[in-house]
C-alpha cells in the first residue's frame, strides 16, 4: 500500500466501520425496544396477558371460577360487567373472560389512554406496553384493553353502588337520605325554596363515586354548591356532586360510571358534613330517587 492508497484507504475503513458498529447498536436497540414483553426472562407474555374464556358448568358458582382461576371476584364480575341479574342466571354454557392480572376494559366513544390510564389507577405506558400500542394513532370504541394490575375496578364499584342492578344510574355513595327533592324551608335561610337533589349525610372525606359514565363539565368552587362536581352523560343527563371537601377529577376528563370523582365535605351553603346530589335532564332537574335504584 503506497502513500496514497493509505489516504484513500483510510476515510473508506472509517466509514465501513462507523456502518458496522453504529448499526450494530441501532439493531441492537431497534431489536431491545421491539422485543416482545416477557423475552427477557420471567413468565412468557401467553401466561401473563392471556385473555381465558371460559365456559360455565351446571351448577358452578362465581366465586368456584374465580376460585379456580386465581381471580378476585371484582376482576371477574368488573371483565364481563356483570350484573346481579347474571348472577342469579349463571347458565351453563355462558362464556365468561377473564384476564388473570387486572381488568379487561372495553373502549367508550370519546375516551382517550390517558383517561383509561386515570380510571384504573394505572400509568399510562404499562397499558400502551401490554396492549402493543406503541405504533398506534388511535383507540377505538368497543376495543378491549388489558388493563394490568389495576387498582381501582369501577364497574365492580358501580355493581355495589347500584346493588347490583343494571340501573341507568347508581347512586354516588351509600348513606341515608337527610333531605329529598322538593319544596322545602332552606335550612339557612328559613325561606321556601325547591331542593333541587337529595342530601345524603355521610362523614366528610367520605368517596363519592359517579352514577354514569360521562365527561366532567365542571370541577372546582361554585357559589352555594361549594367545592363542586358536574358529569356530562348521555341522553341529555347531567349529575352534580356538590359541598365536597376535595376533588380527583379535571374539566373534560373521560369518567367511568362508579368511579371515585371526589370525597364528601361541608364547603358552600351547608349546614353539616353531606352530600348534595342533584340529577339534570336538558337542565331539568329530576327526582333523583326516581332514577336511582332501589336500596
Ligand atoms: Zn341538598
Amino acid at each position: 500500500m503506497n502513500r496514497r492508497q493509505k489516504k484513500r484507504f483510510l476515510p473508506l475503513s472509517l466509514l465501513l466501520f462507523v456502518l458496522a458498529f453504529g448499526g450494530g447498536i441501532f439493531w441492537q436497540y431497534w431489536h431491545y425496544t421491539r422485543a416482545p414483553l416477557g423475552a427477557q426472562g420471567g413468565p412468557s407474555p401467553e401466561d401473563q396477558f392471556e385473555i381465558i374464556e371460559y365456559q360455565i358448568q351446571a351448577g358452578e358458582t362465581l366465586a368456584q371460577i374465580a376460585q379456580r382461576f386465581s381471580v378476585s371476584l371484582e376482576l371477574l364480575v368488573a371483565s364481563n360487567e356483570l350484573f346481579l341479574e347474571d348472577l342469579k342466571e349463571l347458565e351453563p354454557g355462558k362464556t365468561l373472560r377473564l384476564f388473570k392480572n387486572g381488568v379487561l376494559h372495553r373502549v367508550k366513544a370519546g375516551q382517550t389512554l390517558t383517561d383509561i390510564a386515570k380510571t384504573y389507577g394505572v400509568s399510562l405506558q404499562e397499558i400502551i406496553t401490554v396492549n402493543n400500542l406503541d405504533a398506534r394513532k388511535y383507540i377505538y370504541p368497543g376495543e378491549e384493553l388489558l388493563i394490568p394490575s389495576a387498582s381501582e375496578a369501577p364497574a365492580w364499584r358501580r355493581f355495589q353502588l347500584a346493588g347490583g342492578r343494571s340501573a341507568f344510574l347508581s347512586w354516588p355513595l351509600h348513606g341515608p337520605l337527610t333531605s329529598g327533592f322538593g319544596p322545602r324551608r332552606h335550612p339557612i335561610t328559613g325561606e321556601r325554596h325547591f331542593h333541587e337533589g337529595i342530601d345524603l349525610e355521610v362523614p366528610e372525606g367520605t368517596e363519592v363515586y359517579a352514577a354514569r359514565s360521562g365527561r366532567v363539565l365542571f370541577a372546582g368552587q361554585r357559589g352555594g354548591y361549594g367545592l363542586s362536581v358536574v358529569l356530562q352523560h348521555d341522553h341529555g343527563y347531567r349529575t352534580i356532586y356538590a359541598h365536597l371537601s376535595e376533588i380527583f377529577v379535571y374539566r373534560g376528563q373521560f369518567i367511568e360510571g362508579g368511579q371515585r370523582l371526589a370525597l364528601s365535605g361541608n364547603t358552600g351553603n351547608s349546614t353539616g358534613p353531606h352530600l348534595h346530589f342533584e340529577i339534570l335532564h336538558y337542565g331539568k332537574p329530576l327526582n333523583p330517587l326516581a332514577l336511582l335504584p332501589p336500596l
